[in-house]
């Protein structure tokens, strides 16, 4: 059996949900397909999170009404009349609607309960239109299958209870095809929680796992897995194959083309990950699995922008002992901060994180109560993987670096923007 996960790139409009049908009917084998948010709902849906917690009842009614008819649009392009999918999409947003007015005492609470309709609203609709078209296909309710703790926002998978579900109800049946959401699932108390943004991957991937599927598939707008992003750099070029290992480095030093968690479940069962266009489904594309090696003749350059580089000093400039530092990495959990880089010497603790965590500064104010804090915005952290001295001097040529830190294969360099 294989697993597809389409993102939300793919599902932007109804020529995408009509893309979907064309590559969906083209393999017989049964299939099970998570899908993602249409477009940029989940950011539209944030904002709604936002004014349903402040009560600011004329932002939530503006960006409400723009995602109403965002969906409405896409229906309306989709099916002439079919009154049972608008009755559908109308009960989901009476639901956001009805949250309005409610007393919300947790935010990441309420994020969950609203952001998650995006993956319901994109599956409702395009399971409708499949089985409009006489695709042989089911609805399934990821949130009473992925069984999760309850940290909302960022849930933990629960194994067991999850394995025992899936396995009985994400079982299709010769050619069928079940259509699920990613980056949601449910706590015991069928209460909705997320995995994270960008989680769609991760959720493909647990179903992968569990249903020990011959093959996951992840349909995107780029060609495969490219050595560079294509935005920053001119010439980037797909690659053909890596190992699992390398797509973890990947991921965790910030490639935004595979959710960090993705790799782990599917190389555990030793399953082969396809990342392929779903503007050219007929282009090979690039595979993940069981390698040994690296042996793409180019290095890999990943980009993070929007970078906060974070001196932590002792205000009476005595040593940073373990104690310091362990009071600055709970500090870390506490906050969900992600660490890109960090040095320490005798007397300070640097590190880079992403401005867009959003109690960044929230740390900042909690360090200083014990510390001396400087810190620098706006800066981009560049790593390279399978590194030269050359490929070094030839990218880096006239930037300023800040901080710079090497390993046998993967060069990092914190800098200045250059405009
Ligand atoms: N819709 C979610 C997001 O935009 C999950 C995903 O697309 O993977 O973050």
């Amino acid at each position: 059996m294989v697993i597809y996960k389409f993102g939300g790139a793919s599902v932007k409009d109804a020529e995408g949900v009509k893309n979907h049908r064309n590559i969906l009917i083209s393999h017989k084998e049964g299939r099970v397909i998570v899908i993602s948010a249409f477009g940029k709902t989940t950011n539209k849906l944030e904002e709604i999170t936002d004014a349903i917690y402040k009560k600011d009842q004329v932002r939530f009614n503006d960006r409400f009404r723009e995602l109403k008819n965002y969906h409405h649009s896409i229906i309306k392009e989709l099916f002439k009349g079919h009154e049972a999918v608008y009755e559908e999409v109308e009960y989901i947003f009476n639901a956001i609607n009805r949250a309005f007015p409610e007393p919300w005492k947790h935010y990441d609470h309420l994020y969950d309960q609203i952001v998650s309709l995006g993956e319901i609203l994109s599956t409702k609709i395009i399971c409708a239109y499949l089985k409009h078209q006489h695709l042989n296909c089911q609805w399934i309710d990821i949130r009473e299958n992925l069984i999760t703790d309850d940290v909302y926002r960022e849930a933990s998978v629960d194994w067991e209870s999850s394995q025992n579900r899936v396995s009985r109800n994400l079982v299709p049946t010769g050619s069928e095809i079940l259509i699920t959401q990613g980056f949601i699932g449910g706590t015991y108390d069928g209460v909705s929680t997320t995995l994270g943004r960008e989680g769609s991957d991760y959720s493909a991937a647990i179903l992968a796992n569990i249903l020990e599927a011959e093959k996951m598939i992840i349909w995107k707008d780029v060609p495969g897995v490219m050595n560079a992003d294509p935005r920053y750099f001119q010439d980037a070029s797909k690659l053909e194959k890596i190992s699992f290992q390398e797509a973890i480095e990947l991921a965790y030093y910030g490639a935004k083309i595979l959710h960090p968690k993705t790799i782990k479940p599917l190389q555990n069962k030793k399953i082969p990950l396809y990342v392929k266009s779903f503007l050219e489904p007929g282009n090979k594309g690039t595979l993940i699995g069981e390698y040994n090696r690296y042996d793409e003749d180019k290095p890999i350059y990943i980009l993070k922008k929007d970078q906060i580089l974070i001196s932590v000093l002792p205000r009476d400039f005595s040593f940073v002992f373990e104690e310091t530092l362990s009071k600055i990495y709970s500090l870390f959990a506490k906050y969900r901060i992600k660490i890109n880089l960090m040095q320490h010497s005798a007397i300070n603790f640097t590190f880079c994180a992403d401005m867009k965590n959003p109690y960044v500064f929230q740390l900042i104010e909690d360090l200083k109560e014990d510390y001396k804090v400087l810190y620098n915005t706006g800066l981009e952290l560049l790593t390279i993987r399978h590194y030269t001295e050359q490929i070094i001097r030839e990218v880096l040529k006239d930037r300023h670096i800040l901080v710079e830190q090497r390993s046998r294969n993967t060069a990092q360099f914190l800098m200045e923007v250059q405009y």
